[in-house]
């Protein structure tokens, strides 16, 4: 049985900035993920709603702005830019990373089986501490009719691939807001015959997503963009995901 100073379990960003400073710190640590290192955050969340974002940002801004011409949007475009973004949802890189700061990675759910032992893609492990960062749960609200109806979660509303003529959004938090934002701003720009059959009244409930939230995205992804460089080092900190979009992708 392999032993560890600590065991993480989850890699989102919670997971990652617990690994990095272990790491950093010289401890013995092993990552445990079911999905994609880097979680919800990196692929279906914080990056790819600010990346998507910011092309309508700027053309608002630009028809506000005395003696400027308003820039035309362009989706094909942002699309392919939004999949380099999410990595075209592929965290090899962030694997090899972590390998290389000298973390064991474990591709697979985690469970614990008693105190200080948690058991993963048939392998026991041991440890003193244990860090859960598993995320949260996504919560179905509770709405007559939905069981019927073709429901978008945070995942297939960021990772679309063509945007619907008439979207219905339902909770207006933050993330209700800033997907209701970009869903507006384009569908008003898009002539209705690129909304594809049947997706017309697509429904988001930017509230939180539901069960297929671990499930993959139905939308998938374009043909590999430009490659990734290899990540020196895990994430170590992350100053502020709001603004981590408007940079280039950060190789971790
Ligand atoms: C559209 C949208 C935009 C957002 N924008 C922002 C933003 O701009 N700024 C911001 O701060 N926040 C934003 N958020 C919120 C942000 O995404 C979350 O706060 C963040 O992802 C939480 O990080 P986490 O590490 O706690 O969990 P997660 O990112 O959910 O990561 C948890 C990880 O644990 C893994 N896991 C779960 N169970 C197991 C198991 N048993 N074994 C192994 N692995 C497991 C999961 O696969 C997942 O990768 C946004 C959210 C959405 C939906």
């Amino acid at each position: 049985m392999d032993r560890f100073d600590v065991i993480v379990i989850g890699m989102g960003p919670g997971g990652e900035a617990a690994a990095g400073r272990l790491l950093e710190a010289g401890r013995r640590v092993a990552v445990v993920e079911r999905e994609l290192i880097g979680g919800e955050c990196a692929y279906w969340a914080c990056i790819p709603s600010k990346t998507l974002l910011r092309g309508p940002e700027a053309r608002a801004e630009a028809s506000r702005a005395a003696g400027v011409a308003t820039p035309a949007l362009e989706w094909a475009g942002l699309r392919d830019y939004r999949d380099y973004m999410v990595r075209h949802l592929d965290d090899t890189a962030q694997v090899t990373g972590y390998e290389q700061a000298g973390a064991t990675v474990i591709k697979a759910p985690a469970r614990i089986t008693r105190p200080g032992q948690v058991e993963a893609a048939g392998q026991l492990l041991q440890a003193d501490h244990i860090v859960i960062a598993t995320g949260s749960q996504p919560r179905r609200p509770a709405i007559d009719g939905l069981d019927d109806a073709e429901v978008w979660t945070n995942r297939e509303a960021t990772t679309v691939r063509d945007i619907p003529g008439r979207v219905l959004l339902i909770g207006g938090s933050a993330v209700g807001a800033e997907l209701g934002q970009f869903y507006a701003r384009w569908a008003r720009r898009l002539p209705s015959s690129s909304a594809p059959a049947g997706s017309s009244t697509a429904r988001i409930p930017a509230s939180g997503s539901w069960p297929p939230r671990r499930s993959r995205p139905t939308a998938s992804l374009s043909a590999p963009g430009p490659p990734l460089p290899a990540p020196a080092a895990p994430a170590l900190s992350r100053s502020s995901l709001s603004t981590m979009a408007a940079r280039r992708r950060p190789t971790w």
